[in-house]
């Protein structure tokens, strides 16, 4: 054969080793086709191991007779040792006289009749993976152009062995993901881009009563009939949301886009929790609250009528008036505390079910009306600066509650002398729906930074020697966040300490009123 067949042949041979990751495959591709291109009567790939002790000897084709040793031959053992260690091919004339050789390697081969040797280096960069080794009997010797001809070959087993162990990790991750997914309590439903399924885990099953191998690669829409969780992926809106759940129960669905590592869009995934059973504790907690609260009410109203009733007809003894002055406070601190946990829980119960397009402008008009003389007495300038008119669907005397609240601490927690004050402008939200951005400003004490994340928290109060005069329950902050939200809106608060604190309610308009006058 011409050195130029040989190496079409070899391009063959090369062509043919890449074809699969698996080395069982390429291996046996070597040990079948190679004695085409380098003659040989045994063929073995020897392989360091991972800790680069010595090498493990795979053999490819066997002489009629064995006898190769299967253990770890040690790095200084055998010509292949040699050339693993120095990184160079190794042609052997005469096996038997290798000084290097072993019995049960070289030797073995020596007693099946084989006397020449080609030992070529693989290698992975600078990296010695092993050895290819030919061995043949008379007639075969080996010359610089078989050296040539396995050291391309080495690189074409080199080649294989980093795909297979690619793909092996590959593999690993793989199972190592579907693993942690097929043993979740979460559900997880991957749609891509045209709405089929790519991967649905086990918890679909329990959670939504679907058969995960049924719905995947089939488009969502035409396996699924559960009508929340359609709407789900049709709204498309990556966050948070809740999801009612087929037997009754409440999910909590964290909808995600999925995008590759560079960028393109793959699709959506939802992350189903089951949180039926925080669901029911919360339920029994508000219950309980509300239960309570309800309770309370009345007797609470009693004494304070009867201390009221006492202090205008009993005998004017100061100490007396004093102490019926304290009664009465204390039962309107216990009256104020009561009315906003009742308010509380209907909010958060969702009892104001009629929501109505109404003018907020109007409404955060009648709150300024409202908080006018507490600002008056307390020498607070009080400022507004608003659009003519915007159309939100509200429940009225809620949203007039939070912006009076809110209104109501500019000036409770403003000094004598300072401003609180409302601005409002249009603007487009988070999700490009038209929104009333509102804010409510303050140039009073403001909030320390550690109290900031909490100051929407029920019954959380600021402690500090300004706050200390200040009457409150702590549950209007809670409040006006449950009616914003309730109103599919946002708040958040900025604030610097001594200098001021300025809320920022975010409300979606009503769809459909476009013509906001400005
Ligand atoms: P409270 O009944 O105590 O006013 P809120 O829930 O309305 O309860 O407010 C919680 C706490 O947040 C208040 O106690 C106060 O410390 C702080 N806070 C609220 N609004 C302001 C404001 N405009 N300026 C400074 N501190 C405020």
């Amino acid at each position: 054969m011409s050195q130029a067949e040989r190496l079409t042949r070899l391009g063959e041979i090369l062509v043919e080793l890449s074809r699969s990751p698996i080395p069982t495959h390429f291996f046996q591709t070597l040990g079948d086709e190679a004695g085409s291109v380098v003659p040989f009567d045994y063929l073995a790939v020897c392989l360091q191991d991972e800790d680069k002790r010595g090498y493990m000897v795979h053999t490819l084709a066997v002489p009629s007779d064995g006898g190769i040793g299967e253990r770890l031959f040690e790095a200084h053992e055998g010509v292949a040792g040699r050339v693993i260690r120095v990184g160079r091919p190794a042609l052997v004339a005469d096996l038997g006289a290798e000084d290097d050789g072993v019995p049960d390697f070289e030797g073995a081969l020596v007693a099946a009749g084989m006397s020449a040797a080609l030992v070529v280096p693989v290698r992975r960069g600078f990296e010695i993976l092993g050895a290819l080794f030919f061995a043949g009997r008379p007639p075969v010797v080996y010359g610089e152009e078989d050296v040539q001809i396995a050291t391309l070959l080495a690189a074409g087993l080199s080649a294989s062995l980093e795909t297979s162990m690619a793909y092996q990790a590959l593999a690993d991750e793989r199972s190592t993901l579907a693993a942690v997914l097929a043993s979740t309590a979460d559900a997880v439903i991957m749609v891509n881009q045209a709405g089929v399924v790519l991967l649905a885990n086990a918890a679909v099953r329990p959670m939504l009563g679907l058969s995960p191998d049924l719905v995947t690669g089939r488009p969502l829409l035409e396996v699924v009939d559960y009508v929340p969780l359609r709407q789900l992926f049709a709204a498309a809106r990556p966050g948070l949301s809740e999801l009612p759940l087929p037997d009754g129960g409440v999910a909590q669905a964290a909808l995600v886009a999925v995008v590759t590592p560079f960028g393109e869009p793959v699709g959506l995934a939802a992350i189903l929790r089951d949180i039926s059973l925080l669901k029911n504790l919360e339920q029994m907690k508000n219950d309980f609250v509300n239960a309570v609260s309800h309770d309370l009410k009345s007797p609470i109203t009693v004494i304070a009528g009867l201390a009221d009733l006492m202090m205008r007809a009993g005998p004017g003894d100061a100490r007396l008036q004093t102490r019926l002055q304290d009664i009465r406070d204390t039962a309107q601190h216990m009256s104020d505390l009561v009315t906003d946990l009742l308010d509380l829980g209907k909010i958060e119960a969702g009892l104001d079910a009629d929501y109505e397009p109404e003018d907020v402008v109007g409404l955060i008009n009648e709150a300024l009306r409202l908080v006018t003389p507490h600002a008056e007495t307390r020498n607070v300038t009080l400022q507004s600066e608003l659009p003519a008119e915007a159309i939100v669907s509200v429940a009225r005397t809620r949203i007039r509650q939070a912006f009076a609240n809110l209104l109501d601490n500019a000036v409770k927690y403003t000094p004598a002398g300072g401003r609180a004050g409302v601005s409002a402008v249009f603007s487009a939200g988070a999700d490009g729906r038209a929104t009333l951005t509102i804010r409510i400003a303050d140039t009073g004490i403001g909030i320390p930074a550690r109290d900031l994340p909490h100051v929407f928290d029920k019954f959380y109060r600021v402690q500090s020697d300004a706050t200390r005069g200040t009457a409150g329950t702590g549950l209007g902050l809670a409040i006006t966040k449950s009616i914003v939200e309730a109103h599919g809106g946002r708040i958040r608060v900025e604030s610097t300490e001594g200098a001021g604190t300025t809320f920022v309610v975010e409300l979606p308009l009503a769809r459909g009123s476009g013509e906001q006058r400005g």
